[in-house]
């Protein structure tokens, strides 16, 4: 398959990239890794007439403490998550995430935000993002602003993203020393899209849970942040009870469509094995 025809513009800053971007409007798209935006072009999905590479924008790259926050660069890959020393020591759940998308060839291109910009409820970043209550930085030809991942998914391909911005960094309030995570997934085999996926970061204090997040992934036409079911955990045990609770809570929210990953009542069970199991793992990892 071919993609339809495009020009392509490689600028060198972020400044003419986003003024390339505002001249072209809807036209223009960024491109990052390539490997979500290339195959929907192949299949005329998208069909931009100017392609914007952000490769060569050095700003949008690299991992950064700021204060208690950890912030990474866009056009970061996903093989540079998976190294980064510092993102290992402050949020292990990125890297632990990161190994699970696709395969290495793919997590040399492929970038963070790439993947938590396209919008396909089967990426793995979005709803860790939400899981850990990221913000995503962005700018525009109208200037820079910040939304939260819980407010940026709209829809299956439908985001909070205008036409002509782009996300230059996400930006992640380290979590407390001593939490734990887990990323569970079921996928049909190595390398796939998640059936469904579950994200968990808790901390806890003399043996019960003192906060919790939760994320799913692919159960629905947008990632999402289970926030009824992790309230119930807090101040809990974790307790054989309240889990099922928990997770009961989690698979209502799911509407998850029958496609090749299963049909929609296995893919909402399969979500609260994910979410079982990593709340498990999470408990396991955290300290007190
Ligand atoms: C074989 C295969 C298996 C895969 N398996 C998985 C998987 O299991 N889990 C998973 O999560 N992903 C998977 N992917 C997708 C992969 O992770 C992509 O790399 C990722 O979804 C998109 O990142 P990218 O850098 O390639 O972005 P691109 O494909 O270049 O862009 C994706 C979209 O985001 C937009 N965009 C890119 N960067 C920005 C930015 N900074 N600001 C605003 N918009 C931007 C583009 O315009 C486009 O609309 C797979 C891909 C392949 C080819």
């Amino acid at each position: 398959m071919i993609p339809a025809a495009f020009d392509y513009h490689r600028p060198n800053s972020l400044q003419e990239a986003v003024s390339a971007l505002a001249q072209w409007g809807a036209d223009g798209r960024p491109l990052a890794g390539g490997h979500s935006l290339i195959p929907m072009m192949k299949l005329r999905l998208a069909t931009p007439a100017h392609l914007v590479d952000l490769a060569g924008i050095a700003e949008l790259k690299g991992v950064r403490s700021d204060g208690d926050d950890v912030i990474v660069g866009a056009m970061t890959t996903q093989h540079e998550i998976a190294a980064s020393d510092l993102l290992s020591a402050k949020v292990p759940l990125l890297k632990e995430t990161t190994l699970q998308i696709a395969d290495p060839q793919v997590r040399y291109a492929g970038t963070i935000g790439g993947n938590a910009a396209n919008g396909d409820p089967g990426n793995d970043m979005p709803a860790v993002m939400m899981c850990l209550n990221a913000t995503y930085q962005i700018v525009g030809k109208s200037g820079e602003r910040r939304i939260a991942a819980r407010q940026f998914y709209r829809g299956t391909f439908n985001t909070a993203l205008q036409s002509g911005e782009l996300i230059t960094a996400i930006r992640i309030a380290t979590p407390s020393a001593g939490h734990g995570y887990a990323y569970e997934k079921l996928k049909r085999k190595i390398g796939d899209y998640a059936t469904a996926a579950a994200a968990v970061v808790l901390t806890m204090s003399g043996g019960t849970v003192a906060a919790c997040s939760i994320g799913l992934t692919n159960v629905a036409d947008r990632p999402l942040w289970a926030e009824e079911a992790a309230k119930i955990l807090v101040g809990s045990s974790l307790d054989a009870a309240t889990v099922r609770r928990a997770v009961a809570a989690a698979e209502a929210i799911t509407a998850p469509a029958s496609d090749a990953h299963g049909p929609a009542h296995y893919r909402t069970k399969m979500a609260g094995v994910m979410l079982t199991r990593a709340l498990a793992r999470a408990r396991s990892r955290a300290h007190a």
